[in-house]
């Protein structure tokens, strides 16, 4: 099979590119427009990621503040902060970086975002907006999946497409924007009878599971397109012999840094059957960001009344 696999990086350039024209023409209209993260507590992981949306924004041309609430913050006065944001012209984009603390009511500091200016789409009232294909913002990480299939020209109208992984940031908004494409969309889970047997009914599988290389070549089509949103670390060495058992180069890595990323799909098995495929890291990841960022501008030119 001559797979080939997809460069997701390329694809955020490209689209970091276009951000940029049009971070300039909304800026041209008064000013630019504008994201707040609010980050709680110390968690590297998160503060390693705000720092890149931070960063990212920056390059653009578009606001950005980064709050840093104290880790005891009570959720009421969260909600404030958030409502506060909410209230202010200047900002178009409010992101709470989860998780938070254990003491405080995500969920209802997730509620408290006004609904326009809800930058990662997981507000219930953007989440109605996207099943009922209204206009509205989207999680940034489904986009991405779009984006690289239509950028790599992957036909979704009329395509059988099998998401495997219900949650609401990956899984169901991946299924209902693939459905909205025009796409005979399957939407898998850790119920599912036969998911090898129905995993290779896709001409589009998209793997969001959180299990590292779980999608063998038993569970792919021949030529299909395989998009693998999984992210693990394994640090376990018998584990990632048997994953890159032909990989020197990857098992090398593993000895330097004591552990490797790894998606939901089985690395070495997808090179040899699929048709597309992203490849993990360098795939889907790269491209949160990018989303991220063009939903700040989405949510700009609209408050604005259009661009
Ligand atoms: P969740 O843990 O919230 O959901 C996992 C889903 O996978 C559940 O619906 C679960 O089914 C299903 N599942 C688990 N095990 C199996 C199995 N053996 N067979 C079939 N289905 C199974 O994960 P997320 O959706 O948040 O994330 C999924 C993956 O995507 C993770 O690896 C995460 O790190 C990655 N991710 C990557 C991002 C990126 O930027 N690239 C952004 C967000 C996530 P059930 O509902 O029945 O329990």
């Amino acid at each position: 099979m001559n797979s080939k696999a997809i460069d997701g990086n390329r694809i955020r350039d490209e689209i970091l590119l276009e951000s940029k024209a049009r971070v300039e023409r909304v800026a041209a209209r008064g000013r630019p427009p504008g994201l707040a993260v609010i980050l709680v507590g110390e968690d590297p992981a998160s503060q390693i990621y705000v720092r890149n949306k931070i960063k990212t924004c920056e390059g653009l041309g578009i606001h950005s503040e980064k709050l840093t609430p104290p880790p005891s913050i009570a959720t009421g006065d969260l909600i404030e902060m958030v409502r506060e944001l909410n209230r202010r012209d200047e900002i178009d984009g409010v992101l709470v970086q989860m998780p938070l603390p254990k003491h405080i009511d995500s969920k209802s500091v997730l509620m408290a975002i006004s609904p326009d200016k809800d930058v990662d789409g997981l507000h219930p009232v953007s989440v109605g907006n996207l099943v009922t294909n209204r206009l509205g913002l989207r999680p940034c990480t489904p986009l991405g999946v779009i984006e690289i299939l239509k950028r790599n020209q992957v036909p979704i109208a009329g395509a059988r497409a099998v998401v495997v992984g219900r949650s609401d940031l990956v899984g169901k908004p991946v299924a209902f924007l693939l459905l909205h494409e025009h796409a005979t969309v399957t939407l898998c889970h850790s119920r599912t009878v036969d998911l090898p047997g129905v995993c290779r009914q896709a001409d589009i599988l998209v793997a969001a599971m959180g299990r590292a290389a779980m999608i063998t070549a038993e569970y792919i089509k021949p030529g299909a397109t395989v998009i693998d949103v999984g992210i693990n670390r394994i640090s376990d060495r018998a584990q990632a012999a048997a994953i890159f058992a032909q990989r020197p180069d990857k098992l090398a890595q593993f000895e330097q840094k004591g552990s490797i990323l790894v998606g939901d799909v089985h690395p070495v098995e997808v090179a040899a059957c699929a048709g597309l495929y992203t490849p993990v890291p360098g795939g889907v990841g790269p491209l949160t960001i990018a989303m991220l960022m063009s939903n700040t501008i989405d949510a700009a030119e609209r408050r604005l009344g259009g661009c």
